[in-house]
């Protein structure tokens, strides 16, 4: 069902140009608006993509604007007051990943969004993936017997046009963990559909990332009932394809490339017949969330991701980071 939408975008970043991209697929959506911190880029960003309005002073932005939908791609520790600004004025957001740079304020976004009768979701792209909800199915079903043990690696080579705030701005939530780890929890907890109890983490910086801040991460989540998952996540790995190998007792389903931005992807299931591929149609993982998120605005079904699923998730990303300096288990 076709949904007129005019969508501002706070923060001229990278991933907005990608965003935009996939909303220009959607029925009745209309990239109106750019806000960015900077005039010359918020100019720049809004002829590049052909939006009408950009603007500097949030504000008076939103004001201007009529917005009815507002994604937030700003560095981390803006997303709260952004979202905060955007529901006052009536709109629904869409934030990025992590939802914020502390529980507390994740809390009071979701809080204000309830408050406020706006919907509130956060772009945990890898949940629009056909492999990781075809995952979700094989565990729901059983037929992979009882999943007690899952692996995942999402490693990466940092992009050189990626490599600033991440790498030394631990005020904006830089590291790997607030970055990747916050996508593997929020795919494991859609996945297994269980939510996690503990976190023991380590995290280093092989000299990519600096200020006391991790390029290189390895953690232990445990789920409800015991079900175990060894995250490794990474700045630094090149030529890495990114893993999620589920354990079943009755058989083993294992994906390649699903945690990643492109949906070119290879799902291989295990069991007493031998080795079988599962077929998956191509899609773009941004265009599903944005529609579940537009279908969720007018008034039908949930976004893929909610406000409420960016605070769970970040609560293990925030414990991973405390783990790691604790050196021991943090309690989720
Ligand atoms: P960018 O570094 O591209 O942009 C972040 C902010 O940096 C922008 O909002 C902009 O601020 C500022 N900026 C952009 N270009 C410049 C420049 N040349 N000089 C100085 N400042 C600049 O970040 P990303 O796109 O990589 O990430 C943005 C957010 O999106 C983060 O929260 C990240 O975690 C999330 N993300 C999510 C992904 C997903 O798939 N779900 C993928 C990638 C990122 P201003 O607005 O003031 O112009």
């Amino acid at each position: 069902m076709s949904v007129e939408m005019r969508w501002g975008f706070v923060g001229a970043s990278d991933i907005a140009g990608r965003v935009i991209e996939s909303l220009r697929k959607i029925e009745g959506a209309q990239p109106a608006g750019i806000c960015s911190g900077s005039e010359q880029r918020a100019r720049e960003f809004a002829q590049r993509h052909g939006l009408a309005l950009a603007g500097t002073d949030l504000r008076s932005w939103l004001e201007q604007g009529g917005f009815d939908a507002i994604y937030i791609s700003s560095t981390n520790q803006l997303h709260a007051q952004q979202t905060l600004a955007a529901l006052r004025h009536g709109c629904h957001v869409l934030c990025e990943k992590p939802l914020a740079m502390s529980e507390q304020d994740a809390r009071d976004m979701v809080r204000a969004a309830a408050e406020a009768g706006r919907v509130l979701a956060t772009n945990h792209h890898l949940r629009g993936s056909p492999a990781n909800q075809r995952l979700r199915e094989l565990v729901a079903s059983g037929e992979l017997g009882e999943v007690h043990s899952v692996q995942v690696s999402h490693a990466v080579y940092l992009p050189r046009h990626l490599q600033g705030w991440r790498l030394d701005r631990p005020d904006a939530g830089g590291g790997v963990l607030l970055d990747i780890l916050v996508h593997d929890a929020d795919v494991l907890r859609f996945v297994l559909q269980r939510e996690p109890r503990g976190v023991i983490s380590f995290a280093t910086s092989a000299g990519m990332a600096r200020a006391g801040l991790e390029d290189n991460a390895m953690s232990v989540l445990e789920f409800e009932g015991g079900v175990l998952a060894q995250c490794h996540e990474s700045f630094v790995a090149a030529h890495a394809q990114s893993r999620l190998h589920l354990f079943g007792t009755r058989a083993n389903v294992y994906s390649v490339g699903a945690l990643s931005q492109a949906g070119s992807t290879r799902l291989v299931l295990r069991d007493e017949s031998g080795e079988q591929l599962i077929e998956l149609p191509p899609a773009d993982v941004y265009e599903n969330t944005l529609r579940a998120f537009t279908q969720a605005c007018a008034g039908h079904g949930a976004p893929l991701c909610t406000g409420a699923d960016g605070l769970a998730s970040l609560r293990v990303a925030l414990g991973a980071l405390e783990s790691s300096r604790l050196g021991r288990r943090v309690e989720l």
